[in-house]
């Protein structure tokens, strides 16, 4: 009785372990599915996520082509027809620019001011300017004195030729133009003495006389900026000339001294200048 009740439970509990192994399996397998599942719904999530990317990838890249066409038909101040046409107070006349072969203004005047020791011409808006400056300048106490204007190409070639006969090619260059390519000759631009220290004239000492100064602190009233500011010889292609004022008009002027006093035209405009190609 006992031994048949033992085989009984011995049959009970293997039937027991047989179904518990059984759920145990389904269990794992489900277990395995669930793990399937997640997989290829991770699978699933990642390939959304590649395809988002590749959006965004696509939203960058014609971001990317808009930006480049966009930068084609950008402003190009190389292109801009202020600093080219002769025509406009902002013509640009340095070593990278030259003027146009045998340029010369046709509307030189004869401005009335006093004089280092020969008379100038400039443009008629130039020459009203630099009257109105000078007569301002009286009026605080100042004695401006015009010392170059208006030189023709053939002027600007005896000029050269002379320095470069006294100092070389490559020192004349530092401090006088090549024809054609001078400030002097858009009719535009003025040398300007001190009568107070005529010993002072075009050297870099001039910015320590009355003149100087008060030419540093109101030229740009009346449409003139230093053309060649301390320390932009890499941009300007020239060295510090405190004494050389260029008229470009009052409105220009005035956006360039309030920016910086000391920021060069080519700095301002973004105009490439610097030495002379060759
Ligand atoms: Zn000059």
């Amino acid at each position: 009785m006992s031994k048949r009740l033992l085989i009984t439970a011995i049959v009970l509990l293997m039937i027991l372990i047989g179904l518990m192994g059984f759920k145990f399996a389904g269990m794992v397998s489900e277990s395995e599915s669930d793990h399937t599942a997640s997989v290829s719904d991770t699978e699933s999530s990642e390939n959304q996520e590649t395809s988002d990317s590749e959006i965004e990838e696509n939203i960058d890249s014609s971001a990317e082509e808009s930006a480049e066409s966009t930068s084609e038909t950008e402003y190009d101040p190389e292109q801009d027809s202020r600093f080219f046409d002769t025509d406009s107070y902002l013509i640009c006349a340095n070593k990278k620019h030259p003027l146009p072969d045998g340029y010369e203004p046709s509307d030189l005047a004869w401005p009335e001011v006093d004089v280092v020791s020969a008379r100038f011409t400039l443009r008629w808006d130039a020459a009203v300017a630099l009257e109105e400056m000078f007569a301002a300048a009286a009026e605080d106490g100042v004695t401006l004195l015009l010392q170059s204007g208006y030189r023709s190409a053939e002027y600007q070639s005896q000029l050269w030729n002379y320095y470069a006969g006294l100092y070389g090619a490559d020192d004349a260059d530092t401090i006088s133009s090549r024809p054609g390519y001078s400030d002097h000759q858009t009719g535009l631009a003025a040398d300007i003495g001190s009568a107070s220290n005529p010993s002072a004239d075009l050297t870099q000492s001039f910015i320590d006389t009355a003149e100087g100064q008060w030419l540093y602190k109101h030229a740009y009233e009346y449409g003139f900026i230093m053309r060649y500011p301390v320390g932009k010889q890499d941009i300007t292609g020239y060295a510090y000339e405190p004494w050389h004022y260029r008229y470009i008009g009052v409105e220009e002027a005035t956006a360039i001294y309030t920016t910086d006093p000391d920021l060069s035209f080519e700095e301002y405009y973004g105009i490439s200048g610097g030495d002379y190609a060759d």
